[in-house]
């Protein structure tokens, strides 16, 4: 059976497990037949990504923690004589230190909010100059970042992290423009909240599932296979008109004024 995606190479970053955002994105774009690379982080999570990762025949291993510049050139030189380019990279890391992520977000300090910007934000930035290339090679490509709500409203515990996201949903406005010329795509999913490892450090995450429930105007929290067959429909060509978008897959919550 073809697929929307047959012979496309994808790098996807953030796996930690099988609840992982990045999880469901790599179900969607390889179950459309792309051939996939995937990142850990370190060691204490690399046998839960290995043993996900070989569920999907043909996929690659690599490790990269985002703020280390030289791991990250690592990456992409393993990729460019494996695969010789890549189409598409799939950005799904995020971190803020827990004691960012409760109270109020007038107290953060300097080094929590530079962890985080550095982490969540900058990232994508840094990901997308040493991956433009490889994609250059291919012809264009497709860059995915994951979004949430708190970047651009205020969600009570998000604090460090809104920021962060506000900061990321602007470097995909200005990547998308000046990637754009060599036919490389850079959007953003915006998900509603969904229980994974990394929300569950968020104080009062589960009231956030909750409300959302109540309130969406399709009345359900956000299924993670809905942000990554949405993720899929961005990195093929489906979409190629779409650039520089910020898509909430949410839904709905995110037009409701109060
Ligand atoms: P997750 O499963 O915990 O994934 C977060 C990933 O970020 C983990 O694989 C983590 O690796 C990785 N990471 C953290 N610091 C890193 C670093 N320095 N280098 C490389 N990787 C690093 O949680 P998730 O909810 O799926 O999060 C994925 C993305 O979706 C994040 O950007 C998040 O903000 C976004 N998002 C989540 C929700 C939600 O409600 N869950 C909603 C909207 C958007 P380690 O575990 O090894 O640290």
């Amino acid at each position: 059976m073809s697929g929307l995606l047959d012979g496309k190479k994808g790098l996807i970053l953030g796996v930690a497990n099988k609840r992982s955002i990045a999880w469901s994105c790599a179900r969607s774009v390889a179950r459309e037949g792309a051939t996939l690379a995937f990142t850990y982080q370190g060691e204490r999570l690399a046998e839960n990504v290995k043993e996900l990762a070989a569920t999907l025949p043909g996929s690659l291993m690599l490790p990269c923690d985002v703020t280390n510049e030289s791991q990250v050139d690592e990456v992409f030189k393993r990729l460019d004589g494996e695969w010789g380019g890549i189409d598409f990279f799939v950005h799904a890391v995020a971190y803020a230190k827990a004691e960012d992520l409760e109270g109020a977000y007038v107290k953060t300090k300097k080094d929590g909010f530079d962890t985080a910007l550095g982490v969540s934000a900058y990232s994508l930035t840094l990901l997308a100059q040493k991956a433009a290339p490889l994609m250059e090679k291919r012809g264009g490509g497709s860059i995915v970042t994951l979004t949430y709500l708190g970047g651009q409203r205020v969600a009570p515990g998000y604090n460090v992290m809104g920021v962060a996201k506000a900061a990321l949903e602007a470097s995909v406005l200005y990547l998308a423009n000046d990637l754009g010329p060599k036919n490389i795509r850079v959007n953003a999913v915006s998900a509603g909240p969904v229980n994974t490892l990394a929300a569950r450090g968020i104080t009062g995450f589960q009231d956030m599932l909750k409300i959302v429930r109540e309130k969406a105007p399709l009345r359900r929290n956000t299924e993670p296979e809905e942000v990554g067959d949405t993720a899929m429909f961005l990195v093929s060509p489906l979409s190629r008109g779409i650039t520089g978008e910020i898509l909430f897959v949410d839904n709905g919550y995110n037009i409701l004024a109060f």
